[in-house]
């Protein structure tokens, strides 16, 4: 037998990075001296509230929160997310047994298959969607299988057109209502009938739901275990990231299912050693803090919305500001496929955005650009925009 230091087949088998020609591009700019304004990364600029960060300092001095923290999370933690999810969303969750603090909804999003999926069971994941969906599933050796997100319907999946057989294999589904990249909200209707489908066929429905604060002009996003019988086939994954603009401070968590919970709370025994105590009392402080401040966000970030679209369609697109997500998700135009137009777009006028295929086959023809760039520099690169020629 012949062997050499090489990478695992599993890595082999994880698409390319479609971004790596692009980032590459920006460097070089960027060394020539050239100022990129980049709205490719869905990274919020505006702070961490500064009540947050205080409770941070604190706990940070204090020597009971330098030992290794509890695998499942301070008690309090747990009860300040079952707290805030019931003044949210009027659910109840027992903080015990269906709450797990994450390191961030990532940690929670790309562990779950090693818990619920065995090898070769399959994983529906959505294309265009967050890439982590369909990676996750390879590193625990499920195949996934690919829910392709149409313009023509709104960006939902259409599940009568799963294959029985597919079906039949399939032991997890991921939903992601708010959407990125597309900005595409859910109705209850159709998270009705995923809770149903799941049903079913005995599914995990996993609903990663970062973006349930990220709404704006009154909407207010659904959550899963709003949906009659969710909780029976159910898992939601939330992250502080974007409503407290914490991304940078790793904590989130999943809910729902308590035998699922649970499952994926053995499997991370084995993987972290939770979280930093003081992130959690950080995160506590944050939860039970009310909306003020994330409405605060959400305006600035209409704001931003109105102010891209309005460019966006003095120069040729038909766009609306969306209803949620802080990303503005939009057609290339013709003649371009979608790493062409990015690519164009930089070199063009130093704005960086992300083409549309980064995101799964599906997301061909479109590109997505974030408002998470200060004000100035969002009003300098939609100036740059309107030179832009085609
Ligand atoms: C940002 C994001 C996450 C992950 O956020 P964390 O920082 O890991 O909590 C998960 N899913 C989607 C769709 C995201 O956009």
């Amino acid at each position: 037998m012949s062997k050499t230091i090489a990478g695992a087949q599993r890595l082999g088998r994880i698409p390319p990075y479609l971004f790596a020609e692009i980032d590459r591009k920006v460097q070089e700019k960027k060394k020539a001296g050239i100022d990129v304004i980049s709205l490719g990364i869905g990274d919020p600029d505006l702070p961490t509230p500064k009540r947050i960060v205080s409770v941070l300092q604190e706990a940070a001095a204090d020597p009971a929160n330098h030992r290794y923290p509890s695998y499942f999370g301070l008690a309090d933690l747990r009860e300040a997310i079952a707290g805030w999810y019931h003044d949210r969303s009027g659910v109840e969750l027992d903080p015990a047994t269906e709450i797990l603090p994450t390191l961030g909804s990532k940690d929670g999003i790309s562990h779950v298959p090693l818990a619920l999926v065995d090898p070769d069971d399959v994983v529906l994941a959505p294309d265009p969607g967050y890439t982590v969906y369909v990676t996750g599933a390879i590193m625990a050796g499920a195949e996934p299988y690919i829910m392709p997100l149409k313009a023509e319907n709104s960006w939902l999946p259409d599940l009568d057109a799963i294959p029985a057989d597919v079906a039949r294999r399939a032991r997890l589904m991921w939903l992601n209502y708010p959407n990125n990249p597309t900005a595409a909200t859910a109705d209850r209707a159709f998270l009705e009938r995923a809770v149903e489908f799941c049903r079913r066929h005995e599914i995990v429905l996993c609903h990663d739901a970062p973006y349930s604060e990220i709404a704006f002009d009154g909407y207010r996003p659904l959550t899963l275990f709003e949906i009659p019988g969710a909780k029976e086939v159910g898992l939601e994954f939330h992250s502080l990231s974007k409503t407290f603009n914490m991304t940078g401070w790793r904590i989130g968590w999943v809910c729902g299912r308590a035998d699922l919970v649970s499952l994926i709370g053995q499997l991370k025994t084995n993987i972290d050693s939770g979280i930093f105590q003081a992130v959690q009392w950080a995160a506590i402080e944050a939860l039970r803090g009310g909306e003020e401040e994330t409405q605060a966000s959400c305006e600035v970030y209409a704001r931003r919305h109105r102010l891209v679209a309005g460019t966006l369609n003095s120069i040729g697109w038909k766009i609306q500001p969306p209803r949620a997500t802080f990303y503005v998700w939009a057609p290339v135009p013709a003649g371009y496929d979608s790493i062409r137009f990015a690519s164009h777009v930089l070199d063009q006028v130093g704005v960086n955005i992300t083409p549309g295929v980064g995101f799964g086959a599906h997301g061909e023809g479109y590109f997505r650009l974030s408002v998470t760039a200060p004000d100035a520099r969002l009003e300098e690169a939609m100036m740059r925009m309107r030179a832009l020629k085609l």
